[in-house]
């Protein structure tokens, strides 16, 4: 069932997405070499609650902690830990939800641990294209396939893979709510959009094969051959007037300065 969100409700979810905006800006100062994820995690919990909110993603199906922290060759769904160090040249990609007045807000981004390799900058670069060309289909009238196929065939003529296990997601009141967007499809097929929507689109994208394997904690799921993986996420909404970017990189860019991919 696909909930079509009122103009009022969807103010409501932008107010939360911004808020996960502000909390990837705040993690952006202190992703570094030598910070543990965990330390992370903390930071981005102690925000978020600081703000009125709380973290959607703590105790989520029994997920242990505030956000996903998945470095380097890991896709998503990496549990914070003391003993997850981060290192010069590596990547993390933060996934990060807020609950605030009810609604959910998700939004994700891979960070560059000071300064990383030039393939790996094409990953992000090419990843962080297919979702923004992704977004551009989000319209009235449209299909989902459309968004799909277009973020497929961007980082596939790029040489990279798409991860199938994992996909993007309606959402509102829950963080988890139909339709499913995946990241791959055909252009044309799959469910219509509509005024109202309010979708994640999060293309999770591999420089190897798009094989992937989940770990035995229950949560991590990382690329099979262990070559990297990056991920972007934007909450958006449908609007006759075309696609609204509820959650927002601005913040982070501010902080990134030069350094944006
Ligand atoms: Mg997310
Ligand atoms: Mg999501």
């Amino acid at each position: 069932m696909i909930y079509l969100k009122t103009d009022e409700e969807i103010e409501l979810m932008r107010l939360a997405n911004q808020l996960v905006g502000k909390t990837q800006a705040e993690l952006a100062k202190h992703i570094k070499s030598g910070v543990t994820t965990l330390q992370l995690d903390k930071i981005a919990e102690e925000f978020i609650r600081d703000n009125g909110a709380y973290p959607a993603f703590l105790g989520y199906n029994g997920f242990p902690n505030s956000i996903c922290a998945s470095v380097n060759e890991q896709v998503v769904h990496g549990i914070p830990s003391s003993q997850t160090v981060l290192n010069e040249g590596d990547i993390i990609s933060v996934d990060c939800g807020t609950v605030l007045n009810g609604f959910v807000g998700d939004s994700a981004y891979t960070f560059c641990v000071g300064e990383v390799s030039e393939d790996v900058k094409r990953l992000l670069k090419t990843t962080k294209e297919s979702l923004y060309l992704g977004i551009q289909q989000a319209v009235e009238g449209k299909r989902i396939g459309d968004i799909s196929s277009a973020v497929q065939s961007h980082c596939e003529s790029n040489g990279y893979s798409v991860v199938r296990e994992l996909v993007g997601h309606g959402i509102g009141h829950k963080m988890h709510e139909d339709p499913e967007v995946p990241n791959y499809g055909r252009r044309g097929r799959g469910p219509l959009l509509r005024n109202g929507m309010c979708i994640c689109i999060e293309p999770m994208i591999n420089m190897g094969s798009k094989n992937v394997v989940f770990e035995r904690d229950g949560w991590t799921v990382r690329t099979k051959d262990r070559k990297w993986s990056a991920h972007f996420e934007h909450c958006i909404a449908i609007r006759s007037t075309g696609p609204q970017i509820l959650s927002s990189f601005e913040f982070l860019d501010e902080v990134l300065g030069n350094n944006v991919i």
